[in-house]
């Protein structure tokens, strides 16, 4: 058993069944979820015959760091991490005047095969359990020494393909007795999966939804997003229509240019029209050119014409500052480039 993926609920019946009093369920889970400790032996106020049964029955996820690149531009940090089974998942340190952001995946790989990334080249290789997406979190923060006020799910995978542990994994990062980092502060980014950007809804977190949309028609997402081919473009933006609804979370969307592709006039004046009357933000990039693909990243001058564009209908947008460009590949590239892609 996983014990880090465990509620304190379920870690209380565990202490018990141990035939420990319950209140060893809560210094356990502080030593995990708050003072962040990478082994039972460190758990020093735990008897020694205690942390010895539970390291005999329970798994302790502790990711280990392999790289760590640091950006002289901006001090951004791009770690790689090695999972107990070898796999690699990368995650990125962001640090901005609202305070320090950390970036996670969700899964080993993905299988949603959007045409400009290089995480899912390879498909999908396992989820990842909430653990392991709690200690990229837990791991960063060792390692810099400061708090972690703001997580966004937007590494390698699609967090709403593995939405059990996502949703565990929400609840116990902003858990009082844990990080506690505030619904407000974490975001979650999907390709646009519907019946599950619904359940999200439904749950009525206050987390922000990003909606990757990259496409202003169903014609144009379906040119770069193999899911548009399971749901229309009318239906995601029902869904999100919907997540405003259930939640009063203004929904972001994320629209990554690419050159000739989707940034003409036209595809800025089809944005409008689809998500007009929706309360919402657009967030513009430049796509990150991957070398697997032709794709490359609008020009400046295109990406600014393309904002105002939007301005002009009263459509709250913004270019994403691109953190860490000197030691960035685009997302996915870093742990490609160890060889996990197979080269
Ligand atoms: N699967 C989720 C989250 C991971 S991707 C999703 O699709 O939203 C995080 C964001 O980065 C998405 O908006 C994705 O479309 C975008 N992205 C992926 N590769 C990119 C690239 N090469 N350049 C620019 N944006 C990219």
């Amino acid at each position: 058993m996983d014990i880090k993926s465990l509620s304190l609920d379920e870690l209380k019946t565990e202490v018990v069944k141990l035939g420990e009093k319950p209140y060893r369920a809560k210094q356990l889970y502080e030593w995990m979820h708050v003072k962040l400790a990478r082994s039972y032996g460190e758990m020093t106020n735990l008897p020694k015959d205690l942390r010895e049964k539970l390291s005999e029955d329970y798994e302790y996820i502790s990711l280990k760091e392999v790289t760590v690149q640091t950006s002289g531009l901006d001090g951004t940090k791009k770690y790689l991490f090695e999972l107990a089974d070898g796999n690699l998942v990368e995650s990125v340190w962001m640090q901005y005047h609202h305070g320090n952001s950390v970036c996670i995946s969700s899964q080993v790989g993905c299988r949603m095969g959007c045409r400009f990334c290089a995480s899912t080249l390879d498909g999908l290789e396992r989820n990842l359990t909430p653990s392991e997406m709690l200690d990229q979190i837990y791991a960063i923060s060792r390692s810099t020494g400061e708090r972690v006020s703001n997580v966004v799910v937007m590494g390698t995978g699609e967090p709403l393909d593995n939405y059990d542990n996502l949703l565990r994994f929400i609840h116990m990062v902003t858990d009082e007795n844990g990080l506690n980092i505030s619904q407000r502060n974490i975001t979650v980014s999907t390709c646009g999966i519907v019946e599950y950007m619904k359940r999200l809804a439904d749950q009525k977190l206050q987390i922000t939804l990003a909606l990757s949309l990259h496409g202003s028609t169903q014609e144009k997402r379906r040119e770069l997003m193999p899911v548009a081919n399971r749901y229309d473009i009318s239906e995601v933006i029902d869904a999100c229509r919907y997540y405003f609804d259930q939640t009063g979370r203004r929904v972001t969307f994320e629209y990554s240019l690419v050159g000739g592709v989707n940034d003409t006039d036209e595809d800025a004046e089809n944005l409008c029209r689809l998500i007009d009357g929706l309360n919402c933000h657009v967030n513009l990039i430049p796509v990150n050119p991957i070398k697997e693909r032709d794709y490359v990243g609008s020009e400046r001058k295109d990406v600014l014409r393309f904002q105002k564009k939007l301005e002009k209908r009263h459509i709250n947008a913004t270019i994403r500052r691109e953190m860490g460009r000197d030691i960035d590949g685009a997302c996915g590239q870093l742990r490609r480039r160890h060889g996990i892609g197979s080269e």
